[in-house]
């Protein structure tokens, strides 16, 4: 008999890509790229995909502030999502871009799948006629142009095709609340019940005419419109995968998991499941919302603030895995969380270089000096147990690892193996292969959140030799002033 394998597919939102990469787009890389790490170890065939939206209104906007032109400046931010990955370890296996000939082809099929809920309307809005472009009522402030103050917008009214969304309604509620679209946690699952019970949804507008915006994809049979930049970004989720017509997409579909913020949330609750039933496509199983990273104090972070912290220079300092560390264990998995340089380093060395990174040295060094460099096998090394991720409960599942790392560096203090190596050398190898067996079932636990350290820490213990090769796992780094 064959063992079947299961298959996990799963993405994160696709970043928009007018601006680089900041520490929010750092975590959702992050946690992606846990879950999927931790879903290979346990056997599954994994598909975890990524990419870049790079359509709309605002993509225009910004390459005409960089005076860039279009398709190179959005080239050159897509790039920079790919370093991003890179940069933190992301193992991802496929990187999709809203600008693929693939993509707009899957984007139109889909479009036409839902032709019976599709129809021509009229869509008003707020208007500035210097910028020649829409802005939401949340954009504008007190009815001004939110970049020229002194313009007040108008409401103006276009030509639009609409998506019926009412129809779809009372189904919704029902998947959602029976978690056959399982939205967690739970607090942004009752947000979106809440929402469409107390509200009628109105038909969405997922078109612009070219007159007024032509960086998108055209709306098929209509090319005097392309669609609105939700309706083709959100359509990555299966073009990815071959949509319509590929045979991997019946593999691969539905998505086990999509993850996103909580600021897209409704796109993915309310618009995205509705596209999916009116095309006829399944829905996905299941969709994990995450909170925001403030600065300290809970103060927003923005480049206008100058207090944001931008992924790169804690990379270059402190390394991937210190990163991917902090994330996932200090940024709570189910609300809002901080990030501050001076909080980050004290956890550096807390939790990386004195706990983690001195168990590991301390007992390979002791088992160079009392057992020449030896220890017995570990039999049976087993697979990570970490039933929380299922909930997305990195911090969790990261607090109980430390607390068990803390267990570890006691019991070493309490039996003082120094001391003990004089007298009883082998009881002190006993007690050093009992340890070292435990920090490498630390360390396969480890694998999926800090995957360079965990295969470090498997080299420095492999093949009954300790070998100190490659050095410490964090090097102490002294506070920047
Ligand atoms: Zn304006």
């Amino acid at each position: 008999m064959t063992s079947q394998k299961n298959k996990y597919y799963l993405t994160t939102s696709i970043p928009y890509a007018n601006a680089k990469p900041h520490l929010g787009h750092a975590m959702e890389f992050i946690q992606a790229d846990t879950l999927a790490r931790w879903h290979r170890q346990l056997g599954d065939e994994v598909y975890f995909q990524i990419g870049t939206d790079e359509h709309g209104q605002k993509l225009f906007e910004a390459a005409e502030k960089a005076g860039a032109e279009l398709l190179s400046f959005v080239n050159e931010m897509s790039e920079s999502f790919v370093q991003l990955a890179r940069d933190l370890n992301v193992d991802y296996d496929a990187f999709v871009r809203t600008t693929d000939e693939h993509h707009k082809k899957g984007a139109q099929a889909l479009w036409r799948a839902c032709e019976k809920d599709i129809y021509k309307g009229t869509y008003t809005g707020l208007y500035c006629v210097a910028c020649e472009l829409f802005y939401t009522s949340k954009d504008a402030v007190e009815g001004m142009c939110p970049v020229h103050p002194n313009r007040a917008l108008e409401e103006l009214a276009i030509e639009s095709y609409f998506l019926k969304l009412s129809p779809y309604q009372d189904k919704l509620i029902d998947l959602i609340e029976n978690d056959e679209y399982r939205v967690f946690p739970d607090l942004r699952k009752n947000e979106i019940l809440s929402f469409l019970r107390n509200n009628k949804l109105e038909d969405l507008s997922i078109s612009r005419p070219k007159s007024q915006l032509a960086w998108g994809v055209e709306v098929p049979g209509d090319d005097t419109h392309v669609m609105y930049v939700w309706f083709d970004a959100l359509a990555n989720y299966i073009t990815g995968v071959g949509y319509p017509d590929e045979p991997e997409f019946n593999k691969w579909w539905p998505a086990d998991l999509h993850i996103v913020g909580k600021d897209i949330n409704r796109f993915h609750s309310v618009y995205w499941p509705v596209m999916l039933m009116s095309a006829g496509v399944t829905l996905p199983k299941a969709l994990y919302v995450h909170g925001f990273i403030n600065a300290p104090g809970g103060v927003k972070m923005s480049k206008s603030l100058g207090n944001a912290i931008g992924p790169d220079e804690i990379l270059e300092r402190y390394g991937a895995d210190a990163l991917r560390y902090y994330l996932l264990r200090y940024i709570p998995h189910d609300s809002d969380g901080e990030f501050g340089l001076e909080r980050f380093h004290t956890v550096y060395t807390a939790d990386l270089v004195n706990n983690l990174g001195n168990l590991v040295q301390r007992v390979a060094s002791m088992t160079v000096k009392y057992c020449d460099g030896k220890f017995e096998p570990i039999v049976e090394v087993r697979k990570p147990k970490l039933t929380g991720l299922g909930d997305a409960g990195f911090d969790d599942e990261l607090q109980a690892i430390w607390k068990q790392l803390d267990s570890l560096n006691e019991a070493i203090d309490k039996s003082e193996p120094w001391k003990l190596a004089k007298t009883d050398l082998t009881a002190t190898t006993k007690l050093l292969d009992n340890w070292i067996s435990e920090i490498i079932q630390l360390s396969v636990s480890l694998t999926a959140f800090m995957p360079f350290t965990a295969e470090k820490i498997h080299r420095i213990f492999s093949d009954g030799r300790v070998d100190m090769r490659s050095g410490m796992l964090f090097p102490r780094i002294e506070k920047e002033d």
